[in-house]
């Protein structure tokens, strides 16, 4: 496995593979990384010739700097896994690789609606450092596919908008979120949470599946409300929103949906938590 840091020979790579008529698959992560992008990697390598796998903690994509500042950085640790993994590359650029001219956030263009609920308006930019950093890292790598995780369901949804609306010739592939055997959902935050938070934080997983199983029989509104009760009965756990939406559009619910997508945000320990379930 070849580590790249800089954009030039990333660029080179990519135009050695396509030159050749391989195919490139690409897993973008923030490092720190887990089972979760693991699978990911798993897929890429059966779809592709070649895998990107880059590590990069985009900072136009925190709203929060102690968010940022805290956010797991283990890059021997990374490497090793990678290797085992049989990646080819691991990207690792700094900020002034990835954002050579000046890091703004300013608004790429309009993502029409798709981060108007859930993290969109909890997380003011965050959806548009995302686009940013994915528009550029799609710029260097040049995949024919990459991959993305259903944990992160608001993202998956508005990567394939923008892929679409920008015509990128990438194939956006989907993969199932990875559980840990208590069904917390995996995620590199998991590190920071204490004992006690650690212990809590399954009840996430498990409000979902309850609300699934109440949707069979009773209104969404009831649901909802016995799923927030659950939630709010220890005060361990702030929950930031328990929304149920049309997992096409995002936007909001109601009975007669045909398909819905219930999607939590909640704290413990000072970590932030997201998690979604199909339960419609
Ligand atoms: P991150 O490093 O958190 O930015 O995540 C990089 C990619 O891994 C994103 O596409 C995430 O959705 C995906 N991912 C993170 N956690 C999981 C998980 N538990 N299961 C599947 N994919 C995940």
């Amino acid at each position: 496995m070849r580590v790249i840091t800089t954009a030039k020979p990333m660029m080179d790579f990519a135009e050695d593979v396509k030159s050749n008529g391989k195919s490139i698959g690409f897993v973008p992560t923030m490092g720190a990384l887990h089972q979760g992008h693991l699978s990911l990697i798993k897929a890429a390598k059966e779809e592709n010739e070649a895998v990107v796998v880059s590590v990069f903690v985009n900072p136009t994509q925190f709203n929060n700097a102690t968010d940022l500042e805290k956010y797991p950085r283990t890059f021997d640790e990374d490497k090793r896994l990678l290797e085992q993994a049989g990646v080819d590359i691991m990207f690792f650029p700094s900020v002034s690789e990835i954002y050579p001219n000046e890091m703004g956030n300013t608004p790429v263009f309009d993502l029409d609606g798709l981060d108007s609920t859930m993290e969109g308006p909890n997380r003011p930019g965050h959806f548009n450092g995302v686009v940013q950093v994915v528009m550029r890292l799609f710029d260097l790598v040049r995949p024919s596919a990459a991959f993305f995780g259903e944990k992160d369901f608001q993202q998956l949804a508005i990567i394939k908008h923008m892929t679409r609306k920008l015509r990128y010739d990438v194939n956006i592939v989907g993969c199932p979120t990875v559980r840990e055997s208590d069904g917390l959902a995996m995620s590199s935050r998991n590190v920071r949470l204490t004992d006690n938070g650690r212990k809590l934080a399954p009840v996430i997983f498990n409000t979902l599946n309850q609300l699934q199983s109440e949707m069979q029989n009773n209104s969404s509104s009831s649901a909802i409300s016995k799923a927030e009760n659950k939630l709010s009965s220890n005060s361990d756990i702030k929950l930031e929103y328990l929304e149920l939406v049309n997992p096409q559009t995002l936007q909001p619910a109601t009975d007669d949906s045909e398909a819905i997508q219930a999607c939590i945000a909640a704290w413990i320990d000072d970590v932030r938590l997201i998690d979604n379930m199909r339960v419609k």
